[in-house]
């Protein structure tokens, strides 16, 4: 399929081009020692990639570890309550550690393995990131540095307590506002005093050149899937696909599946408390190009040009920018991306709770929010929906903030 002069049949040969662009967003801006590290990574994921032994073990890991495929599960009361639509969603909640961050996880462990590497290193806000590292780094046997800002360890106390059971060692990070962003320059760092010995592993389709492009190709399995399951369970295509988007892993997996479809593709950001700016995450909506955390993007600004402050109900969703192929397929036009806020949220996330007995993540919510209202504006056909996570580290937050809604 040919989309505003792009090629889809042969889109992931093009995209991102050897120096790591989807069109001008992408690249790789940073230091020249750790170009010579990305380089090293990009060529050692270039050579594994095409290996059938790499390629089994990942399979076989999928299957035996992960619990793959997930499934697609029908929202039969859902959609019958919304009208003539029939909703659907991929459930990536029953994925091991209950959310989808684990593909692209045991997916970076495998390769720091194959390169030889003792150590994986990364930041984590949330701890959801931390989580699957720890896990995957627990299950080949690797060492595993999670950095965290104090105030994000006093918050996500059982997430630290999960990276610690499983043998991470968590390391307070007290710059700052000692929250992601400081985590992250910290973790950087120790990757560039550890880079022979371990390997950096980012949380989503972000960063330099080889990430964004290794994480979506970890991620296509969920897209992969779904495709072929919602033929046999359908006979057809579905006629959306909505994926909710931070830095935007899960919806780059699940887009992949369905790009060369003649299927209209939607990503949901997060629009928080509303559109002033602080107020919401929604970079893809109201950002402009510029450049962060090693990669070209759309991202939000302050005053001075710095990455803005951002907000959301959501934590896995509060990062001013997005992915560089989010960048590209926004300005291209193939993605639709659109946004709710905090109460379209949690409306959702208890209509599916008490509808399906599904309680999802409250990123994931965002997704399901949106998927609902597509409904209803469609009339008729079908939409999929990524389920990203489970709602089980939401529990506190919600009883706390919005009590149980008998
Ligand atoms: C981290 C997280 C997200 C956001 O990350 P993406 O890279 O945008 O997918 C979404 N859903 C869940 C459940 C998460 O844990």
């Amino acid at each position: 399929m040919i989309f505003n002069n792009v090629d889809f049949d042969t889109y992931f040969k093009h995209y991102p081009d050897a120096n790591g662009y989807f069109g001008k967003y992408g690249g790789a801006y940073v230091s020249e020692e750790l170009k010579i590290a990305m380089q090293d990574i990009t060529e050692a994921y270039q050579t594994i990639c095409k290996s059938r032994k790499f390629i089994s073990e990942l399979r076989r890991i999928r299957k035996e570890f992960q619990g793959r495929p997930t499934p697609i599960s029908y929202l039969e009361r859902l959609s019958g309550k919304l009208g003539n639509v029939q909703l659907y969603a991929k459930r990536e909640d029953l994925n091991h550690t209950g959310a989808h961050k684990l593909n692209h996880c045991m997916g970076e462990a495998l390769l720091a393995k194959y390169m030889g590497k003792k150590k994986v290193i990364a930041e984590t806000g949330a701890g959801q990131h931390g989580v699957a590292l720890a896990t995957a780094a627990a299950y080949f046997g690797l060492e595993c540095d999670i950095y965290m800002g104090s105030v994000d360890i006093k918050k996500q106390a059982p997430n630290v307590a999960r990276m610690k059971i499983l043998g991470a060692r968590v390391i307070e990070v007290t710059e700052g506002l000692q929250t992601l962003k400081e985590a992250v320059d910290a973790a950087f760092a120790a990757y560039c005093r550890e880079y022979k010995d371990a390997i950096y592993c980012i949380g989503s389709v972000l960063g330099p050149h080889p990430f964004p492009m290794m994480v979506r190709d970890f991620q296509s399995v969920v897209g992969i899937e779904a495709r072929e399951q919602f033929l046999e369970m359908t006979g057809e295509l579905p006629d959306a696909v909505v994926a909710c988007v931070g830095g935007g892993s899960n919806a780059a997996g699940m887009f992949a599946g369905f790009l060369n479809d003649p299927v209209d593709i939607y990503g949901v950001e997060p629009l928080g408390r509303g559109p002033a700016l602080g107020d919401h995450a929604a970079s893809l909506k109201y950002g402009t190009e510029g450049i962060m955390h090693g990669f070209n993007s759309i991202m939000l600004k302050d005053e001075n040009g710095e990455p803005a402050p951002v907000y959301s109900v959501a934590s896995g969703l509060d990062y001013p920018s997005s992915g560089p192929e989010h960048a590209f397929l926004h300005d291209l036009g193939r993605v639709k991306y659109d946004v709710v806020d905090d109460e379209e949220t949690i409306n959702a996330f208890f209509e599916l709770s008490r509808m399906e007995g599904i309680i999802p993540a409250i990123e994931s919510a965002h997704a399901v929010a949106y998927g609902m209202k597509l409904a209803k504006q469609m009339g008729k056909g079908s939409v999929l929906i990524n389920l990203s996570g489970r709602g089980d580290k939401d529990m506190d937050y919600i009883i706390e903030k919005y009590g149980i809604r008998e």
